[in-house]
């Protein structure tokens, strides 16, 4: 089960702090969002999951943590600075802004597109600008001097460092291809419309591999790259489904239409989620064969080049490249977690089913009481837990309201010190705590000496 709707995610998210709306005080700013603590945590699993998945895993793919703010050039040379553009139409009279595309696809039907290319409201009262690019890169000035010549752009994508930093990679590494390089890190858009929650956001973290490959022979019949994009698109959906719990039936692989792909592009493929409202996008797995690598050779005058030994020349690797937003991945892993179901008594519970490695909590421990007696012992059971895995102490409330606290975000597993641990008045504890399992209910009872044994075996260690 998911959530039903996305108002039931944002009110668990801000209630239990995976994200609140940004400068919130102030009334808030469009389409940004603060992750709050448990928020960074589950962002902080997803990214780890990924990086393992895609850098330690494997032999063949090295990290990155390339600059933000870069040379300009290097978003002219990418083609950023006259593309990366969305068409925006605005209404003079109501003061909204729409784009184009969107009012093409049919999201706003109280608007037409007129023979002549204009748009009108059927109430007459809007009056539109004409359709204008936009383009969707901040700009900033580095330095004192305010003009044009200390402009520099704030990164829409993390792709272009990974670009820039090819031959430095490639030979301090000492890499053959094929080979990756992978990094994760902000990007911001100036996005012209608001977003549905985190999922469109004007500053988002994504997790980006560039995939260089030798080139083919024929650049019209480049059937061994087409297959290895074929590759990764597979092995990235069954990282949703494997690494973070996704539903399987809830996602989708979606071919990018002629009209839809970028001239250089070979095919692009998205992943897709079922929110909502709809299938939209976590993922593009991008063939963009040699397009980037030679637009910066030919700009800089640097060459990006690898000498390929069996043919005895330099070549221009091609790249094939799946870019996933990390911030829209978290949203969708609490929506996608998201059951009600009845608890032990037969009340409504709500949990957040995350796969132990994803969720932000661990284990907490839970004294059954704040008696002189539990409070030591459940404090010392907390020590022992505490440098193995993300863990809170809770003394708080009812043990049934602190389960339910526990399993609306997503702590896969409760000890609880009770009597029977320290033992009543004159009798003797048998140091022994109680694991309740999140999603069976099921509790089992285990020795504080095998405790960790126990856990490090249903949670996988930290
Ligand atoms: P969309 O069509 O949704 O605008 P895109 O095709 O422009 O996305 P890419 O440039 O392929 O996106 O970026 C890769 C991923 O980064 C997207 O699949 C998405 O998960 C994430 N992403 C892109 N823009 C945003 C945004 N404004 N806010 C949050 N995540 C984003």
């Amino acid at each position: 089960m998911a959530a039903p709707d996305l108002e039931t995610i944002v009110s668990l998210a801000k209630r239990r702090g995976f994200v609140f709306p940004s400068s919130e005080i102030y009334g808030g700013f469009a389409s940004t969002y603060d992750w709050g603590p448990l928020g960074v945590e589950l962002k902080r699993n997803i990214r780890d999951a990924w990086w393992n998945s895609m850098t330690k895993e494997r032999d063949d793919v090295v990290g990155l943590d390339a600059a933000l703010i870069t040379n300009p050039q290097v978003w002219v040379g990418s083609g950023h600075v006259s593309n990366f553009t969305d068409p925006l139409v605005d209404c003079r009279t109501c003061k909204q802004r729409f784009r184009a595309d969107h009012i093409e696809e049919g999201d706003y039907p109280e608007i037409a597109k007129q023979e002549d290319g204009s748009y009108s409201c059927p109430r007459g009262r809007c009056d539109f600008t004409d359709s204008r690019q936009f383009n969707l890169m901040f700009e900033t000035q580095v330095g004192v001097v305010d003009d044009a010549s200390n402009k520099a752009y704030l990164p829409p994508e993390t792709a272009q460092g990974i670009f820039v930093n090819f031959e430095n990679v490639q030979t301090s590494m000492r890499k053959k291809l094929p080979f990756g390089i992978a990094q994760t890190r902000v990007s911001f858009r100036n996005e012209i419309t608001p977003g549905r929650w985190v999922f469109r956001t004007l500053e988002f973290e994504q997790m980006e591999m560039e995939y260089f490959c030798l080139p083919p022979a024929d650049r019209e019949d480049p059937a061994e790259y087409l297959t290895l994009h074929r590759e990764w698109i597979d092995i990235r959906l069954r990282w949703y489904i494997d690494a973070l719990g996704i539903d399987e039936r809830a996602l989708r692989l979606r071919d990018h239409s002629g009209e839809e792909l970028s001239h250089y592009s070979a095919g692009t493929t998205d992943i897709e989620y079922k929110f909502p409202w709809g299938w939209g996008e976590l993922e593009g797995v991008a063939a963009r064969t040699d397009f980037d690598l030679t637009a910066h050779g030919e700009l800089s005058g640097h060459q990006l080049t690898y000498f390929d030994e069996d043919r005895g020349e330099h070549v221009v690797p091609w790249v094939i490249e799946p870019a996933a937003g990390l911030s829209r991945t978290a949203a969708v892993t609490m929506l996608d977690a998201y059951s009600d179901e009845p608890d032990e008594k037969g009340d409504k519970r709500t949990v957040m089913k995350f796969l132990p490695a994803i969720a932000p909590i661990k284990v907490a421990v839970l004294p059954l009481s704040r008696n002189e007696k539990l409070l030591p012992m459940a404090k010392r059971v907390f020590d022992v837990v505490r440098p193995e895995w993300n863990s809170q102490f809770d003394d708080t409330q009812s043990i049934g309201r602190r389960y339910r606290r526990q399993d609306e975000i997503g702590t896969p597993l409760c000890v609880t010190v009770d009597f029977d641990t320290v033992g009543e008045e004159g009798s003797v504890g048998d140091d022994s705590v109680t694991i309740r399992e999140r999603d069976s209910q099921a509790q089992v009872r285990v020795p504080i000496g095998g405790l960790v044994d126990v856990l490090r075996e249903r949670l996988g260690s930290r």
